[in-house]
């Protein structure tokens, strides 16, 4: 059996035409424009790549882009100071901040200075604590990313068996805070766990979210599973450089019911649901009815 290839690049191009429909819909009714502010400490290679992705996607869908790239240098308290701005800015509905962050600023008071209401990252101690409570939270992008296409595979999720590997702030955790709100039975796994292989060939869905490269092979697969693979690494093979996820798709595809490739899966679902998150904020903020199909 041979997995059916879950297309994330196509599933992703759809959630952006939604958003766009739905801004040009609202802009064209009540002259609202929703705006992004991205803010950017630094010349971290990969991190203007996705500014750059993510603020020519943001106008691709009708929204307004607001880009503030600071020197490396630059104080925290700068930095807070605008934040504070942008959380009063009626223009703005969605804040983000660029991470990683430069050693001498603590990430996590930036993050908490975001008005939650702003949090399109869904990072705030507020939003985590609402989503964990299942309460209306700003989600994730990337494990909003992931649910979607699960939902759209599978339908219905209650009572499915769900390993998530890895229990970072940013994937892991709120991933598996998702699926349990879908009603899976949710096992986390992360370094220590004990057998890894064994807990996974038990799951009907597999969430890879680890940084190393092709560490899930198809003996880990339940025949029928299906397999989100969120790892992106850059490793060398025959003397080029190459994009792999955190799980073999070689072996895993000759026993998964339904698996994510890398590249084309789950990456570019992350910027979608960031604009989703920003007109879903944008919505919130003027009291109207956020779009279907677009939040957790
Ligand atoms: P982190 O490094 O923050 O977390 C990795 C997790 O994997 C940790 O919980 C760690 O366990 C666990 N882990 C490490 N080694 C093992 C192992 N041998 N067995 C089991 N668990 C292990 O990474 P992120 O969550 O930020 O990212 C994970 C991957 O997803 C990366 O490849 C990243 O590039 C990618 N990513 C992709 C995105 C996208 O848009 N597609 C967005 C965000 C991330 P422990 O806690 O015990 O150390």
């Amino acid at each position: 059996m041979t997995a059916a290839i879950i297309d994330g690049k196509a599933f992703a191009a759809k959630v952006r035409a939604q958003v766009a429909a739905h801004v040009a819909k609202l802009t064209a009714d009540s002259g609202i424009v929703p705006g992004l502010a991205v803010v950017l400490v630094g010349e971290d290679p990969a991190s203007q790549v996705y500014v750059r992705s993510k603020g020519k996607q943001t106008v691709e869908a009708g929204m307004a882009s607001f880009e503030h790239k600071l020197p490396a240098e630059t104080p925290e308290v700068e930095l807070l100071a605008l934040v504070r701005r942008l959380n009063a800015d009626p223009a703005v509905h969605g804040i983000l901040v660029q991470l990683p962050l430069p050693a001498h600023i603590n990430a996590d008071l930036v993050i908490n200075a975001i008005d939650p209401a702003k949090d399109v990252d869904g990072f705030h101690i507020s939003n985590v604590g609402l989503l964990g409570t299942g309460q209306k939270a700003m989600v994730p992008c990337t494990p909003l990313g992931c649910l979607m296409l699960l939902r759209d595979r599978l339908g219905k999720l209650a009572g499915l068996d769900a390993v998530v590997i890895g229990r970072s702030n940013i994937v892991g955790k709120p991933m598996a805070q998702l699926l349990l709100a879908d009603s899976c039975t949710v096992t986390i796994a992360h370094s220590r766990t004990r057998d890894l292989p064994g807990l996974c060939r038990r799951a009907d869905i597999v969430i890879a979210a680890v940084g190393r490269p092709e560490m899930v092979t198809g003996d880990w697969i339940k025949p029928g599973a299906t397999v989100i693979d969120v790892g992106i690494n850059r490793i060398e093979r025959d003397g080029k450089e190459k994009l792999v996820g955190d799980v073999d798709f070689a072996s895993a595809v000759q026993v998964a019911g339904a698996i994510t490739p890398v590249p084309g899966g789950v990456g570019p679902m992350t910027i979608a649901c960031l604009l989703a998150n920003t007109l879903t904020a944008c919505c919130r903020a003027n009291g109207l009815p956020e779009p279907a199909g677009l939040t957790a």
